[in-house]
This record gives C-alpha cells, sequence and structure tokens, in this order.
C-alpha cells in the first residue's frame, strides 16, 4: 500500500477527471472539497472529505485521519475577470487555501505535492510558445495568486524538504472521451462550453470579447489542452516523485498550437452541425492577447504526450458531454454570495 492521493477540488472539472485517472491506475483517492463549485456526482463514487480548504482544523484533521502519500491541489478561484473585481476571494481561497494545506502536510510529514497553476502566472511574455524558463509576471490577481503558491512551494522545499510538480495549465478544455463526466460551471464563463450552449439553443449568442487584438483575426488566442490529457500530467508527475526526487519542478501543459475564439466558434459549428451566433464586444480586462505554451520539457522529462491534441477532438469530446447531459450535473444551485 502506497497510501492515498488527497485531491482538493477533486469535484470540481480538472480535479474529477484527475481522480479518474488516479483510480483507474490503480490508486487510492481521498478527495477533500466543499462543492461549492464541484459536484459529488462529479466523484463517481469516490471517498470525499466534505470541508473547506480555509478551514484550518478542517484540513488538518483530515491528514491526521488518513494516511496520505502525496497531495494534489485543483480547489482554488479560477476566474481571471472576477479575480480583477473581486482579488481578496483570489487570495484569500488561492493562497491561504494553499498555506493550511501545506502546514498540515508539514506538520504531519507528507512531502509530495502537485499544484494546478497556470499560464496566468506569465502574464504577457515576450516569446512564444511559452517556456518555462520566461520571467513570471502575472497581469491580474489570478495569476499574481497562482505565482504566488509557487513561491511558497520553493520556500516550504528549502525549510521543509516538501517536493512539488507545478503544473501551469494553458486552457483546460474538453471532456471524458467517455462522457461519464465533464464541465459544468455555474455560471458558465468558459469559451467552449458557452459556444456549445449556443449549438444547443441553449443561449443566445457568445459575445466575442474583443475583436481589435494584434492577431490574424482579431480575437484572442488561447492554447486549449484536453482535460484528460492533464489529469494524465498529474499521474505521471506522481510516479516522477516516486521514483526519486524532483524538488521543485515545474511545467506547462499546452499543445503548442493557438486558437483564435473565431476559429473556437468555427470549430463547434463543424463539430455540432448547427449555426452559432456571435455578437462582438469590448475587450474583457486581464485578457493578454496570446498565449500559447510549449510542452517540450513535461514531454522530455516524464513522456507526457498528449492524445488528444487537436481542438477539434477537444470540442468533439465537449460536445458529447453536453449533448449526453444538457443540464450538466443537474445540481444546479442559484449563484451564492462570494465566501
Ligand atoms: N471569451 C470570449 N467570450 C466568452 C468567453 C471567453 O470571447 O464569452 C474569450 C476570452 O476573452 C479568452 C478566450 O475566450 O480570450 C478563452 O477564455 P476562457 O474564459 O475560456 O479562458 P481563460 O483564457 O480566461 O482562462
Amino acid at each position: 500500500m502506497t497510501g492515498t492521493i488527497l485531491v482538493s477540488g477533486g469535484a470540481g472539472y480538472i480535479g474529477s477527471h484527475t481522480v479518474l485517472a488516479l483510480r483507474e491506475s490503480g490508486r487510492d483517492v481521498l478527495v477533500l472539497d466543499d462543492l461549492s463549485e464541484g459536484h459529488a456526482a462529479a466523484l463517481l463514487g469516490a471517498p470525499l472529505a466534505n470541508g473547506s480548504m480555509l478551514d484550518r482544523e478542517f484540513v488538518r484533521d483530515v491528514f491526521r485521519a488518513h494516511r496520505i502519500a502525496a497531495v494534489f491541489h485543483f480547489a482554488a478561484r479560477c476566474y481571471v475577470g472576477e479575480s480583477v473585481t473581486d482579488p481578496g476571494r483570489y487570495y484569500r481561497h488561492n493562497v491561504v487555501g494553499t498555506m493550511n494545506l501545506l502546514d498540515a502536510m508539514v506538520e504531519t510529514g507528507v512531502k509530495r505535492f502537485v499544484l494546478s497553476s497556470t499560464c496566468a502566472t506569465y502574464g504577457e511574455p515576450e516569446r512564444m510558445p511559452i517556456t518555462e524558463d520566461l520571467p513570471q509576471r502575472p497581469i491580474n490577481p489570478y495569476g499574481a495568486t497562482k505565482l504566488i503558491d509557487e513561491w511558497l512551494l520553493r520556500d516550504y522545499h528549502r525549510a521543509h524538504g516538501l517536493e512539488s510538480v507545478a503544473l501551469r495549465y494553458f486552457n483546460a478544455a474538453g471532456a471524458d472521451p467517455q462522457a461519464r463526466i465533464g464541465e459544468d460551471h455555474e455560471p458558465e464563463t468558459h469559451l467552449i462550453p458557452i459556444v456549445i450552449q449556443v449549438a444547443q439553443a441553449r443561449r443566445e449568442h457568445v459575445t466575442v470579447f474583443g475583436n481589435d487584438y494584434p492577431t490574424q483575426d482579431g480575437t484572442c488566442i488561447r492554447d486549449y489542452v484536453h482535460v484528460t490529457d492533464l489529469a494524465d500530467a498529474h499521474v505521471r508527475a506522481l510516479l516522477a516523485m516516486e521514483k526519486g526526487s524532483v524538488g521543485v519542478r515545474a511545467y506547462n501543459l499546452g499543445n503548442t498550437a493557438g486558437t483564435s475564439v473565431l476559429e473556437v466558434i468555427r470549430t463547434v459549428e463543424q463539430v455540432s452541425g448547427r449555426r452559432v451566433k456571435s455578437v462582438m464586444g469590448a475587450r474583457r480586462p486581464g485578457d493578454p492577447p496570446r498565449l500559447v505554451g510549449s510542452s517540450a520539457r513535461i514531454q522530455a522529462e516524464l513522456g507526457w504526450q498528449p492524445r488528444f491534441g487537436d481542438i477539434k477532438t477537444i470540442v468533439e469530446t465537449a460536445w458529447r458531454w453536453h449533448e449526453r447531459r444538457p443540464d450538466g450535473y443537474g445540481d444546479r444551485r442559484p449563484t451564492t454570495a462570494h465566501g
């Protein structure tokens, strides 16, 4: 027995796909989640410790009650736009929440940690595709909080010998290829699910946030990466830590392929066979024009290869999930006051 993998935010979008990948590779998992944004149904029966990362005592008790071998940390607030208007919420959840986990690890001697980090830590880098050695200069509070998390890992390594891998995701997208689980946010702000909802006639139109960017078609370019490929990278990070010391390591996870907002809309039209109405709107604060990542480092060091790399496959898996579960997990609640 190698012990349990504690997955914070395991009921969320990327977390639940990683829980599935861990269980399919024969691991014991325990999800730590307060279900404020995640979904019990996304766990597919995985055990849950229901509580908040911000509750220090609760987090500590979870570590004391289980033999935890490693921690995968997904629980975080992750909306660029909201982080600009409500930064306190981001610093509280994404920095204080992470510290509560790390402190409980130090106290109970757990040494292995995988962080959900983000390309938003780079800000607007001068070179594309983005490699891990480029300076991290976030331009929004979301990116800033994740960069602080990376600093915490560096410093907890020095002080306490904590080993970590930070995975800097580009734009997570798609759904489990068998459509058992998928993306379900309330409110939904991400481009691909919004465009799919328009194709499903559940929304009237999609607003394109800016068409005056310095890109080929004037709309923002992002590097979409399949959520199942992200999950696989987490399992590989764990294996690497089990094999030997990794110290403090960071990897980009993208496809080195840029897709514009208009290209996403066209791909959804192609996959769904439906027309998608779009309306040009203003830029969204905090949005860099272009973010494309090189994943050469994780490919070379951990043997990661995207299995669902192209945008059409990504959209096809998302479409399948949304067609199967048009209401998502069916547990939508009215938007709660922000904690
Ligand atoms: N976007 C858009 N309309 C929407 C939602 C998103 O034009 O209704 C754009 C957004 O400005 C960004 C891209 O789509 O350039 C991806 O945004 P998303 O929120 O999905 O991910 P982010 O890049 O913020 O992590």
